[in-house]
């Protein structure tokens, strides 16, 4: 794993993660290490699985508990097919067999599993622990259960496990999608990390120090082997399963999601409110729309940089900047449904006035060349990027995800309006770049033209 000293910081400022073990074999551990952790209380432990990770490694768990003398209550076990849904109702279910049991939850599997259990044990106000089957997105560690309810996919609060363990030789084994996916959950950090620069040079959200060694520390070596990935070499998931776990662990260190996220994952949630590859089973992943967002973020990012900040006109600038009705229209104009409520309040919370953008881009004028070589540093070239997404197995292509490069277009100005953080879409808007920039990341040249 990455530097340990990162690490045992990282968690001792965690708020619910107190153990970690990623490597290969350490499911021989998995007793010992649950036994230690979350059942040294001596309550009885519930295993939670399907089908498809019971068989991966939930049978394994029970026996290595079993020999480490752990109680433990019958199994829930849900049916592989067809996927696992992360639905309220079985979240109850999960939640009344620990009632019932007395036990504290073990989740065996990837994101759904992990999500039911999570939300179970916070309702009941208990830890739990999960071994992880698939490296397939960086929810492990996070706080939070993204979750069905009457109908609606909501983010439920709830704490993050206590113990985490991971073993390579189980994610290389997993299907080969998951893994594609986790991989591009994980390039996402490259454009968040930028967005997060810009953020910090500007004065609007600090970098939390620990929390970016966590997340971009290992980042790049992280990605540097997507055929490998693809191959199953157990070795080559070292770094992707670390990199996911660590992405989790910052945003706990710093009580967000800044660490792990910027724009990128504006355009992933945004065709998660259309239902996009909902129909499909299993769904279309996070991680595959998070893809195309990191690649349309790097493009964006990208052209940003190529432009020269030191001819701008500042007053030129300041006076086209809009006032806030002229914006909350805007937002009318692009948002739909709920969403125009959600834009408009969000928008506000960064929105400034001329005088205030005025401080801010002078702000921008004046770092421009340290940020700027920074900001080259930390970025990657989007055609490279692609490339490596695709040799991860990963979408790279709107069609992939059975989007119009239209439609790609199209989420820009929404990804923008639909939170309060601040990217590197507000940079350029309030320098009034936006459209421009945004054009040529669709003109000839470009990942997808
Ligand atoms: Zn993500």
């Amino acid at each position: 794993m990455k530097n340990d000293d990162t690490v045992a910081r990282g968690l001792a400022q965690a708020e619910s993660t107190k153990t970690i073990e990623v490597g290969r074999g350490v499911l021989a551990d998995s007793g010992r290490i649950l036994a230690d952790t979350l059942l040294a209380g001596g309550r009885p432990a519930l295993l939670v699985a399907d089908e498809r990770t019971w068989a991966a490694a939930g049978a394994a768990v029970e026996e290595r508990l079993r020999r480490a003398g752990a109680r433990l209550a019958e199994p829930m076990v849900f049916p592989g097919s067809p996927t696992l849904y992360a639905s309220y109702d079985n979240c109850e279910e999960i939640r009344e067999r620990l009632r019932e049991t007395g036990a504290l939850g073990v989740a065996v599997g990837s994101g759904t599993v992990n999500d039911l259990v999570k939300l179970a044990s916070g309702e009941l106000r208990q830890p739990y622990a999960v071994v992880a089957t698939a490296a397939s997105m960086d929810g492990y560690t996070g706080f939070g259960a993204p979750m069905t309810r009457g109908g609606l996919k909501i983010t439920m609060p709830c704490p993050a496990p206590l113990a985490v363990i991971f073993d390579l030789d189980v994610a290389a084994a997993a299907p080969r999608p998951m893994a594609a996916s986790g991989y591009g959950d994980l390039s996402a950090k490259i454009p968040a990390g930028a967005d997060w620069m810009y953020a910090d040079a500007l004065g609007v959200e600090a970098i939390h120090p620990l929390a970016w060694e966590l997340v971009q520390g290992g980042v790049r070596e992280a990605l540097a082997q997507p055929g490998e990935l693809a191959a199953g070499v157990p070795e080559a998931y070292e770094g992707l399963c670390s990199g996911l776990v660590m992405s989790g662990l910052a945003m706990q260190v710093a009580r967000g999601t800044r660490p792990a996220s910027g724009a990128e994952h504006y355009f992933s949630h945004l065709w998660e409110l259309d239902h996009l590859g909902a129909e499909l089973d299993p769904p279309l992943s996070h991680g595959f729309k998070v893809a195309i967002g990191t690649l349309a973020m790097t493009s964006f990012h990208e052209r940003f940089l190529a432009r020269d900040l030191a001819g701008l006109d500042v007053d030129a600038a300041v006076g086209r900047w809009p006032s806030w009705e002229e914006i909350e229209r805007d937002i009318r104009g692009t948002m739909s449904g709920p969403l125009i409520d959600k834009g408009i309040n969000e928008t506000r919370e960064k929105y400034v006035d001329a005088d205030a953008l005025r401080v801010r881009i002078d702000r921008l004028v004046e770092s421009w060349p340290r940020l700027r070589s920074r900001l080259r540093d930390q970025l990657m070239p989007a055609e490279r990027l692609q490339r490596m997404l695709g040799e991860a197995g990963a979408p790279t292509r709107p069609e992939d995800i059975g989007l119009s490069v239209d439609d790609v277009r199209q989420a820009f100005p929404r990804a923008m309006y639909y939170r309060s953080r601040y990217t590197v879409l507000d940079v350029a808007r309030e320098l009034g770049w936006f459209e421009e920039i945004t054009e040529e990341v669709f003109a000839p040249g470009g990942v997808w033209t």
